[in-house]
């Protein structure tokens, strides 16, 4: 077979690559780094995860999210794959050791006998002999990449704020004040009881962390002011602005949580770090992406209690994101309707996560590698996680138009509505509409018997 062409070899790249060479057809992976660097990826390694380790809950009964875990493992991905390799303690989610994780990646694909990495940024439409190319360079696609595809599609840049959580080393906590605990001690082993520190707040000090937070020194993006944020993805400072209690009920929420230096006193609030990497040397706070200036962070983070010597691995940040409007230009193949031969996926697409990402390069390679057999593989049905996704992004929904299209991490308000019979066994009428969390178990049952299907 002809080879296809991936541009990007991210989260969206490294599976659809996979998924293809699965399926005995030779892919030729297009990847800049290495040679040239983005604002957030710190390695050459495919799938590097560029902020959080965290493929969130990893819970298929109740969580979307994790229910797309489980279809995409049933779906032979690498990703997956090699995160439950890899998997790091973090009671009920799915976390991953980086690192460990990338490297995995990259050695499978770069030792794969039908695979070819070649380090280059392309900076333009791909040339015409290249009859099928999978472009996934993501939110951080290179400028001059962007520019060719803005004028190929005829929009003007869509592109919404995304910020960065710092990074800290776990011998710099002081352990007279802080502890280690999961929230509601979810998690069976010791290991899950260890993946997050918690600081504790009292009232005064959070009094003077908001005040500090309010006042502290912003970057200025003054070319993309008035971009809107990701409402999933606010800065802490742009909390804290909307309200004074905004983040104690947000990200420094107290529940759950019991000070065992001060068992008696429930704290105000408390910060939550989660364990990032196997080691457990690092930690990230949970919730903290932010666009204060670097020296401001440092400041006003070791206001913090236990963290009043905090040493920062990395230090959290803001960048743009850039994505299609998907439900314009794309058919349910992700091909862009005006040169079929060029396919999207990952996060360019409108999907917001890692996970996500992933799921849509999945898609993506596996249609790729359907057209090269000579054959058409159908999305999948949209009572699936995948399904769900993909009709979402290719306009399946009524807000498909311009402006109204906002990228979206997966979630059951994206499937179709389960309903009850309407009579009970006796022949009493009951409501139609099933309930939470029955209602959520009973569409990821239904999600994963129409995957099979769709699978088989
Ligand atoms: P990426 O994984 O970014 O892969 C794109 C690849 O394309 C990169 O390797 C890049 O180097 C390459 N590339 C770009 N342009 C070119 C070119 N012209 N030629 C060749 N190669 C090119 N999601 C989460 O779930 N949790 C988070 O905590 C999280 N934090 C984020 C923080 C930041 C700073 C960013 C930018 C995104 C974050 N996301 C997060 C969102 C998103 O899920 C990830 O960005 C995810 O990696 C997207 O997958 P992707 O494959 O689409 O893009």
């Amino acid at each position: 077979h002809k080879p296809v062409h991936i541009i990007g070899g991210g989260m969206a790249g490294s599976e659809a690559a996979w998924q293809l060479v699965s399926q005995g057809v030779p892919v030729i992976l297009h990847e800049m780094r290495g040679v040239k660097e983005t604002e957030a990826h710190k390695t050459d390694g495919l799938a590097e995860l560029v902020c959080s380790n965290s493929f969130r809950s990893d819970d298929a009964k109740t969580n979307a999210v994790g229910l797309l875990h489980e279809e995409m493992r049933r779906c032979n991905s690498i990703i997956l794959a090699e995160g439950d390799n890899h998997r790091l303690p973090a009671g009920g989610a799915l976390a991953v050791d980086r690192d460990a994780f990338s490297a995995a990646v990259t050695k499978t694909l770069t030792e794969h006998p039908l695979v070819t990495i070649s380090r280059e940024e392309i900076t333009g439409l791909p040339p015409e002999d290249w009859d099928s190319v999978i472009i996934a360079t993501g939110p951080l696609t290179s400028e001059s990449l962007s520019e060719a595809i803005l004028k190929e599609t005829g929009e003007d840049e869509l592109a919404f704020f995304d910020a960065i959580a710092p990074v800290i080393h776990r011998d710099s906590v002081n352990m007279d004040k802080a502890w280690f605990q999961s929230r509601y001690d979810k998690g069976e082993t010791l290991a899950d009881q260890t993946a997050y520190l918690n600081c504790p707040m009292d009232k005064e000090q959070y009094d003077a962390f908001i005040d500090a937070l309010i006042a502290g020194e912003k970057t200025e993006f003054k070319e993309w002011e008035g971009t809107p944020y990701f409402e999933g993805c606010l800065p802490i400072e742009v909390m804290a602005e909307r309200g004074r209690e905004t983040l104690r009920h947000g990200p420094m929420k107290p529940v759950g949580l019991t000070n065992p230096h001060n068992p008696t006193v429930k704290a105000y609030a408390i910060v939550q770090l989660r364990q990032d990497n196997a080691l457990g040397t690092l930690f990230n706070m949970v919730g903290f992406q932010t666009k204060l200036k670097y020296g401001v962070q440092t400041e006003i983070f070791r206001l913090i209690p236990g963290l009043e010597e905090a040493q920062f691995a990395r230090l959290g940040g803001i960048h743009r994101n850039t994505f299609l409007n998907s439900p314009r230009l794309l058919d349910d193949q992700l091909r862009l309707k005006s040169r079929p031969r060029l396919r999207f996926a990952g996060q360019l697409i409108g999907v917001e996560g890692y996970v996500e990402s992933a799921s849509m390069g999945l898609l993506a390679g596996r249609y790729a590698a359907a057209e090269r057999l000579g054959k058409t593989l159908a999305p999948p049905p949209e009572t699936t996680a995948m399904g769900a996704l993909i009709r979402h992004v290719t306009g399946g929904h009524l807000d498909a138009g311009k402006g109204s299209f906002q990228p979206m991490n997966v979630n059951f308000g994206l499937f179709p509505p389960i309903t009850q019979p309407t009579e009970d066994a006796e022949g009493n009428r009951i409501r139609g509409k099933a309930k939470t969390p029955a209602r959520k178990t009973a569409m990821s049952a239904r999600a994963l018997d129409d995957l099979a299907a769709w699978l088989g």
